[in-house]
């Protein structure tokens, strides 16, 4: 079922939205070699709780951390570890949300740490773009697959690859709500876009073949090839006036 918000839970959407954004930024100006997943994970926790907000993944399915923090060949489900140290060249994804006042933001963002190469720059820079054109597509009257299927084409047309098992979604008063958004499929297709409809877009784009594995610690998944994958969510309202981005810190 798909619950559509009015424009009050909306503006409250933006508060959760707005703090997500604060701890995805926290976190990632905190980043330099050196330091461990778990250290980012305390620093966006207590961005969160010193907004007056809760940590959205925590003990989700039982997930043990405030963040997903997935580094180069990991996707998504990363577990934040005393013992994963970031070092230079490392790209970094951070995915964090945020639930104030009975609901939840959600973002996400590969940081790259210090210097890498050209093709590395070029995926995140690609995989934000995916993003954009997303939200870019997200209008009354479109399709979830007019989405999928404006990222897909993106993305392939410049040589990488959407992941298909893990897809955006619904949110509201839970993380995870319908519709399921992924970042494949056809125009047309699916549910259809309406006033009030408040989902997460987040692009998984992989250098290499779109396959994933995941690891036997029950939540990271990594490429099945070993390469590089990049990440990027916001969550967005569409609204008659046009889209909005929920976890944009210029709100
Ligand atoms: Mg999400």
């Amino acid at each position: 079922m798909i619950n559509l918000k009015t424009k009050e839970e909306i503006e409250i959407m933006k508060e959760a939205g707005y703090i997500s954004a604060l701890a995805l930024k926290a976190a990632g100006d905190a980043m330099k070699p050196g330091i461990t997943t778990k250290y980012l994970d305390r620093v966006a926790r207590d961005c969160i709780e010193s907004n007056g907000a809760k940590p959205s993944f925590l003990g989700v399915g039982g997930f043990p951390a405030c963040t997903c923090i997935s580094v180069n060949n990991e996707i998504i489900h990363g577990i934040p570890s005393k013992s994963r140290v970031i070092e230079e060249g490392d790209v970094v994804t951070i995915d964090v949300g945020a639930y104030f006042k009975g609901f939840h933001g959600d973002n996400a963002k590969t940081f790259a740490c210090g210097e890498v190469p050209m093709e590395t720059r070029r995926l995140l820079e690609i995989t934000e773009k995916a993003l954009q054109i997303g939200i870019d597509t997200a209008k009354i009257g479109m399709r979830i697959g007019d989405i999928g299927s404006a990222i897909q084409k993106f993305v392939e047309s410049n040589g990488f690859s959407v992941v298909r098992e893990y897809c955006g979604h619904g949110i509201g008063r839970s993380i995870h709500e319908d519709p399921s958004v992924p970042n494949f499929g056809e125009s047309g297709k699916g549910v259809l876009i309406e006033d009030g409809m408040v989902i997460a877009i987040e692009p998984m784009v992989n250098v290499g073949r779109p396959n994933v594995v995941k690891l036997k610690d029950g939540w990271s998944v990594v490429t099945a090839d070993g390469e590089l994958s990049a990440h990027f969510e916001h969550t967005v309202a569409v609204t008659e006036k046009g889209v909005i981005v929920l976890t944009d810190l210029g709100l």
